[in-house]
């Protein structure tokens, strides 16, 4: 990113400029290195979380009180925004999901015994998170939720299925909403749970080729009569529907940082790219056309990168972001989108061969508009604020 571009004096304390350069660093050793191997294998090693928790970057938006580093949400949107710098959307999100997705449900509303049990491991990465969430029957309306969890004794047995799920087959841990209500009706009589992989009834199913996000695994998690402590239950029962939307604003922020990142990293890929190729004469960046859209596209990028460090802000404020966090998660990825879009028509037939960087890029942000709330759901929660 050109210096001009560069926003971090108005927003970011000499903790985040050191958190920046440690990202970097890291993305930059040992991220991009290895990344490629990783979308072969279709997953993060179990190596990386560790290497992340070793670091202290697992554990950012943890309190300090539950062994993390207590610091704010703009910390979260750096590590969010430079691992999407890297170019691999699929690690990116296999690593987020653990570190803003899916674990801070225990820091949010955890025991001191649950907090003791599990916190530790997962904030040195031995213990790798998922979040279970989305159903067969649906994911925007998660009202459609059919997953039950009936109490017998000190047991809730689960039985359903959860699907699209990101680090399925690699977590040891996931942190699901079930039905813990016959008449559960709008949010009410939803349960939040950590279930643990080795729980009877547990195991995974069809493990998911997709478009992108090559280098995250996705999978099923199936309930047959899966017998979860009650120890287990987050919170209060009937409360998990809450519990769920209280994080949602932290996650939107965190995905438009990912969008941020993958989209800069085109726009950079694409300078070089259309600076150097010859054509007519010249180089395509010599061809107005190129150059104005490519201009218009780092302004808008530009714009947007200032709205998510200002929505941060608030978030490390306390002020409440809803409508903000669904703003960024509905722009934020469209226009991403609208850039990946441009910089792969500027690589020319080379955009569209695997092992461009933009090519992967593409791929990897177009599940972002999708994935945790759709553009159109987040709209439609914009508008209900306006
Ligand atoms: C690679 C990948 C990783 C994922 N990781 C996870 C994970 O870790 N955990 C998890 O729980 N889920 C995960 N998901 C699921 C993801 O969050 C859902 O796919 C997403 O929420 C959309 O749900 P759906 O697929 O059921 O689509 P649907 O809910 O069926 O919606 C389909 C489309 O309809 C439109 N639509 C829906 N509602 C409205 C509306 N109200 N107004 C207008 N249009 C609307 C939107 O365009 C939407 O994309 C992942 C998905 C993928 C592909």
């Amino acid at each position: 990113m050109s210096d001009t571009l560069n926003i971090d004096g108005a927003f970011l304390s000499e903790e985040h400029r050191l958190l920046r350069d440690q990202v970097q660093r890291l993305v930059r050793e040992e991220i991009q290195p290895s990344a490629d191997q990783w979308e072969e294998d279709g997953r993060v090693p179990d190596s990386v979380f560790r290497r992340l928790g070793e670091l202290g970057l697992l554990g950012l938006a943890f309190p300090e009180a539950d062994g993390g580093s207590g610091m704010d949400a703009v910390a979260s949107l750096i590590l969010n925004e430079e691992l999407g710098r890297s170019g691999y959307g699929g690690p990116t999100a296999g690593l987020t999901v653990h570190t803003d997705m899916s674990a801070l449900h225990l820091a949010r509303v955890g025991t001191a015994e649950q907090k003791a049990r599990f916190l530790p491991r997962i904030l040195t990465g031995e213990t790798i998170c998922a979040l279970g969430v989305t159903e067969p029957a649906g994911g925007s309306d998660l009202t459609r939720i059919a997953t039950t969890a009936r109490r017998e004794d000190d047991t809730y047995i689960l039985n359903g299925s959860k699907t699209f799920i990101t680090n399925a087959n690699i977590a040891d841990v996931f942190f699901v909403i079930a039905r813990t209500s016959a008449e559960a009706r709008g949010g009410s009589g939803f349960s939040l749970f950590v279930v643990q992989r080795d729980t009877p009834g547990f195991s995974n199913g069809e493990r998911f080729k997709k478009t992108g996000w090559h280098g995250s695994d996705t999978g099923e998690l199936r309930f047959d009569e899966a017998r979860v402590p009650a120890a287990n239950l987050l919170g209060e029962e009937g409360r998990g529907f809450y519990y769920m939307m209280k994080g949602l604003d932290h996650e939107r922020l965190c995905a438009a940082g990912q969008v941020l990142g993958l989209a800069q990293a085109a726009i950079d890929h694409t300078l070089e790219w259309t600076r150097g190729r010859q054509a007519f004469g010249g180089v395509l960046w010599d061809l107005q056309v190129i150059r104005h859209e490519m201009a218009k596209l780092a302004t808008e990028l530009l714009a947007a990168r200032a709205f998510t460090y200002l929505v941060a802000m608030k978030a490390a404020r306390g002020e409440p972001i809803q409508m903000e966090g669904a703003m960024l998660k509905a722009h934020v990825p469209e226009l991403g989108n609208r850039i990946a879009y441009k910089c792969v028509q500027y690589h020319g037939g080379g955009g569209y061969i695997h092992g461009t960087p933009v090519e992967r890029i593409s791929r990897d942000l177009r599940l972002l508009s999708i994935g945790g709330g759709a553009s159109e759901v987040m709209y439609d929660e914009v508008a209900k604020r306006l």
